[in-house]
């Protein structure tokens, strides 16, 4: 018997099919943004009455959300196994998060990324940085030599910043981050983790994974009210310029004899979150992160592991389906699974699973452009390279709130559209 779901919001909603009729929705687009935990909309809407503005008023109610504000960013901290002095600053998303350390590395950084990165991952640095892509590595102990061998042949005498994903947007496999992490040590890198497609699957420690930041987006952790998180060393980030300038990330601004303005940027959290903050956001984060200890990582992960052997399985028996993979046999992934089907385009195959089983998944290129082109060019029995190829995939992803039915409707329909 396979554990009950944990409530998510959206589970009464009905998708029109093609036919003209109606069928309970199957959310299967997790990876984009999952759905809101029913404890999640409890707390926030329990919270709504006491909204108030943050760090700005005396008022009850002022008061009362810097509170809440504040507490929120320790519960991240706590979920994140952080370290003392490690900072928790509350960002829009994942991109958010990646750009605001673009902005905050230090004088002369290098900076060293795989091609397979999500966008969000792969594009920030080169504004700010100097930029070595790494080749998609064909396993994780290839991702490590890789890594080691970029930081072997690197100028020491500069700062330098890996960036690695914690799991794939789009294979759903898992990247060996502790041994990524001491790679980067080894060599006197910093290391920055998107956790994008890792935090709402896997528990993730930043002091025992030895990363030095951390970033994800609350609408993938079952939180979507428009807010992130960057965690983790203070010292790039207090001596960066501030994100944006603004009130609240100051500590005096004042005018000069010169005619001008003269500020003194706050040096803490708040350095990086000028304007009113995203308090709803900020709470509906660490009501998810909350909920979530409260499950048990264990007991989620045997879950979606279970449900994810029956997908995998009832995939592999079809001949016309290619799941597409980095690592390849034996590989770990999270709930999330790309595939391409022979003779099918991957947008018109999506949309018959929505017109016709009111599936939602996803199709395209998942913000990986280089890594779905190198995977769809080889299922397609092309070269790997940075041709053009075949391209789009679809992309089924799942989590906590998805129920045995909706991975069963997925295979049946899958089954039924390519036989
Ligand atoms: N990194 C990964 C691995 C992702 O999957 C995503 C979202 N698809 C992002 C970064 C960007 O997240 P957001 O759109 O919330 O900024």
């Amino acid at each position: 018997v396979t554990p009950a779901p944990l409530p998510v919001l959206g589970t009464e909603v009905c998708a029109p099919l093609a036919d003209g009729t109606e069928i309970p929705y199957a959310a299967l687009d997790y990876a984009a943004s999952a759905p809101a935990l029913r404890r999640v909309w409890e707390d926030v809407a329990a919270y709504l009455p006491y909204y108030g503005s943050v760090h700005r008023g005396a008022g009850h109610l002022s008061r009362l959300s810097t509170d809440l504000f504040e507490e929120s960013r320790r519960t991240v901290a706590a979920f994140l196994g952080c370290r003392p002095d490690d900072r928790v600053v509350f960002t829009r998303s994942t991109t958010d998060s990646l750009n605001l350390l673009a902005t905050s590395l230090p004088e002369g950084c290098e900076v060293f990324v795989f091609e397979t990165e999500h966008h969000a991952a792969l594009l920030p640095w080169q504004r700010t940085a100097s930029v070595t892509y790494l080749d998609a590595p064909r396993s994780p102990v290839a991702a490590v030599a890789t890594l080691d061998a970029a930081l072997a042949a690197r100028d020491t005498a500069r700062p330098a910043l890996v960036c690695v994903t914690g799991a794939s947007n789009v294979t759903g496999e898992l990247w060996p981050v502790p041994e990524l992490a001491a790679a980067a040590h080894r060599h006197g890198a910093r290391i920055v983790l998107d956790a994008a497609q890792l935090v709402p699957h896997l528990p993730v420690d930043v002091a025992a994974l030895d990363v030095d930041w951390v970033a994800f987006s609350g609408h993938k952790l079952y939180a979507p009210f428009g807010a992130g998180v960057l965690a983790g060393r203070a010292d790039w980030l207090r001596e960066a310029a501030p994100y944006l300038a603004g009130g609240g990330a100051t500590r005096r601004v004042a005018r000069t004899a010169d005619g001008g303005v003269e500020t003194d940027w706050n040096t803490d959290d708040s350095r990086h979150e000028a304007g009113s903050p995203n308090v709803v956001g900020a709470y509906a984060i660490a009501s998810a992160c909350r909920a979530l200890a409260e499950a048990g990582f264990e007991n989620l992960a045997a879950r979606e592991q279970l449900l994810l052997g029956r997908l995998v399985s009832g995939l592999a028996e079809l001949p016309r389906v290619r799941v597409l993979s980095l690592f390849g046999e034996g590989a770990h992934r999270v709930g999330v699974v790309s595939f391409v089907v022979e003779g099918y385009d991957s947008s018109a195959f999506a949309a018959a699973l929505s017109d016709r089983y009111g599936i939602g998944v996803r199709d395209g290129l998942f913000c990986a452009h280089p890594l779905v082109r190198l995977l769809t060019g080889a299922a397609a029995g092309e070269g790997a390279g940075c041709g053009e190829g075949p391209l789009n995939a679809v992309r089924v992803s799942f989590g906590a709130g998805t129920p045995e039915e909706h991975i069963e409707r997925f295979v049946r329909a899958v089954r039924e559209l390519t036989a």
